[in-house]
């Protein structure tokens, strides 16, 4: 759900919706080993599938080892200071500084 607070002037889209490209970009998470007990917020993902977290942003990271993606529409500042492990492969994904 998009955030319209109407302050931002007269133009308004009207008649259409956006529709989101068909290819975001995508970056690559940095691989880290794995985080001594307690020193990190280590992200597991228990079922299935590799997306921890469905954002509204305009970038996918995606795990540095096998490629998978690990956030969808995730802006970094929204997982800062988490770790993923990602669930395909095994790998802990740090979000690049
Ligand atoms: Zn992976």
């Amino acid at each position: 759900m998009a955030v319209d607070n109407g302050l931002s002037g007269p133009e308004q889209p009207k008649g259409g919706r956006v529709t989101p490209p068909a290819g975001r970009p995508q970056l690559k998470m940095a691989l880290i080993p794995k985080p001594p007990e307690g020193t990190r917020a280590v992200m597991v993902q228990s079922g299935e599938g590799t997306v921890f977290i469905r954002g509204s942003g305009k970038t996918d990271w995606v795990c540095g080892e096998c490629g998978a993606i690990l956030l969808e529409r995730c802006g970094p500042h929204q997982v800062q200071g988490m770790v993923f492990l990602c669930n395909a492969c095994g790998a802990y994904n740090d979000i690049p500084v």
